[in-house]
């Protein structure tokens, strides 16, 4: 699998070093939660984490879920900081920090999935991921635009 769809990532290194905490603190269990963001086209900025309980009840070690009312609060609190969802991170314990396939079933078609991998003696990385599945709209617009512009360049050379 390829680490981006063609689309441009940021991922500020100080975020991904909390992604780690964290992850360490949930060991043996994942830990999970929401990246907030913003999006131009098909660049990606992540510039804000939180962190969430996982709401799976078995196989925590290997799972992970978000529960709806996180997912809401998260969406809300990014809203009031002008900035959106754009994706989600959880941590792998003792596993490298590759996507599952549930995890690539679960990625959201354009955000970004970022992973953590760590095991007992706190060693981790942190891999993120930027959905393949992400067709930028504006790229299907442009010929659109193009023409529009071609038009009002003839209606110029048509006046004297
Ligand atoms: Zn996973």
């Amino acid at each position: 699998m390829s680490t981006s769809g063609g689309g441009e990532l940021v991922f500020p290194r100080e975020l991904r070093a909390r992604l780690e905490a964290w992850a360490r603190e949930s060991y043996p269990l994942e830990a999970c939660g929401l990246l907030l963001g913003r999006r131009e086209g098909e660049r990606v900025e992540v510039v804000d984490a939180r962190r969430y309980p996982n709401a799976v009840r078995e196989r925590a070690h290997e799972r992970f879920e978000l529960a709806p009312p996180d997912l809401m609060a998260a969406d809300r609190e990014a809203r009031e900081l002008g900035l959106s969802l754009v994706g989600t991170w959880h941590s792998h314990p003792d596993r490298p920090a590759t996507p599952s396939a549930l995890d690539r079933a679960a990625a959201w078609p354009d955000g970004v999935q970022a992973i953590v991998s760590i095991t007992a003696s706190g060693v981790s990385e942190v891999e993120a991921f930027l959905g393949e599945r992400a067709r930028p709209r504006e790229r299907s617009s442009t010929p659109q635009r193009a023409a529009r512009n071609a038009g009002s360049d003839v209606g110029g050379t048509v006046r004297r």
